[in-house]
């Protein structure tokens, strides 16, 4: 049966009007809170060609966390399997900021998509590449088929003057020996990343890649083997939502990734990807209106991973 995506966009966009001002915009980034809680876009690509969108699609935002699955792309494509050594693939069930579980498991993070995880993948790309920023923001361009993808450097500024929790991580795993690199070095890589900046629409588009189990959709070029992009996939959704991972598979079923700039990036898998942004997040760092309209949209549509 052929959906209309575009008619259930516009109902569902209904819904993220309703939850725009549920949520509260990330304030420990001060410049992330100076952006108005009154935004909501959602994009549809498909993997035969098609686009639908409702709402803010043109807007720039931060991608924050949403970066740590490019990254880990990346550092998967380069290091294969021997990444799985430096960093686990359990949900962590804490927040994603959390220090507790690096102690007593010697320094190596339950996951990717945590920050201490996110840090361990930045130290492997700081490793493996002689401009790691440019390499990770080129990789980002090429993934979105967009030049005009960047860093936005008052994020970085911003987050590293109060990146207190994120400096303790580096340096607690650091003494583990998990770190390899100078922290601020490290650091200096994860803030970038975290600042880039996208669209609802340059996302639904990078994230193809993972809808086509790891073939970029545009040139059949292929980024990561099926059996890697099975493991990202699979990590996206036990991991990609933080302590709130199960809520988001049961309500949407789909595996994503979620940013406190207010994105959420999920796709079905053979199907599309689907990218929603509004900035009021929940207490788990989610985009309020964002999991609420993924939700209908996965009703509505009758389609999920499961
Ligand atoms: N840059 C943010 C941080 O390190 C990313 C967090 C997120 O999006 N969940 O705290």
């Amino acid at each position: 049966m052929r959906i209309d995506y575009q008619s259930i966009l516009q109902q569902v966009a209904i819904f993220g009007q309703s939850s725009i001002n549920k949520g509260k915009v990330a304030d420990y980034i001060p410049e992330l809170a100076k952006v108005e809680l009154n935004h909501f876009g959602i994009a549809v690509d498909t993997l035969q060609g098609e686009n639908f969108s409702v709402g803010d699609v043109n807007t720039k935002f931060s991608i924050q966390s949403i970066s740590k699955v490019f990254s880990l792309t990346l550092a998967v494509s380069v290091l294969g399997e021997e990444l799985w050594k430096r960093v686990g693939v359990e949900p962590s069930g804490n927040p994603f900021n959390s220090l507790v579980q690096l102690e007593f498991e010697k320094g190596i993070p339950r996951n990717p998509f945590i920050n201490a995880g996110a840090l361990v993948i930045a130290d492997v790309i700081v490793s493996n590449f002689n401009d790691p920023k440019k390499e990770v923001l080129n990789f980002i361009r090429t993934l979105a088929g967009d030049t005009s993808i960047d860093f936005n450097l008052a994020v970085v500024a911003s987050e590293s003057e109060h990146g207190f929790n994120n400096r303790a991580l580096v340096n607690f795993m650091k003494g583990f020996g998990n770190i390899h690199n100078d922290v601020e070095t490290v650091l200096d890589l994860y803030f970038h990343v975290c600042s880039v900046e996208m669209t609802c629409k340059q996302l639904a588009k990078a994230f193809l890649l993972f809808a086509n189990h790891g073939v970029l959709p545009v040139n059949s070029q292929q980024i990561l083997t099926s059996g890697q992009a099975k493991r990202l996939n699979a990590i996206m959704l036990t991991c990609g939502f933080y302590d709130e991972a199960g809520e988001f598979a049961y309500r949407v079923g789909l595996p994503g990734k979620s940013g406190v700039g207010g994105g959420i990036a999920a796709f079905l898998p053979g199907e599309l990807s689907v990218v929603t942004w509004s900035p009021g997040l929940n207490k788990f760092g989610n985009s309020v209106a964002g999991i609420h309209v993924l939700e209908m949209f996965t009703t509505l549509t009758n389609r999920s991973i499961f």
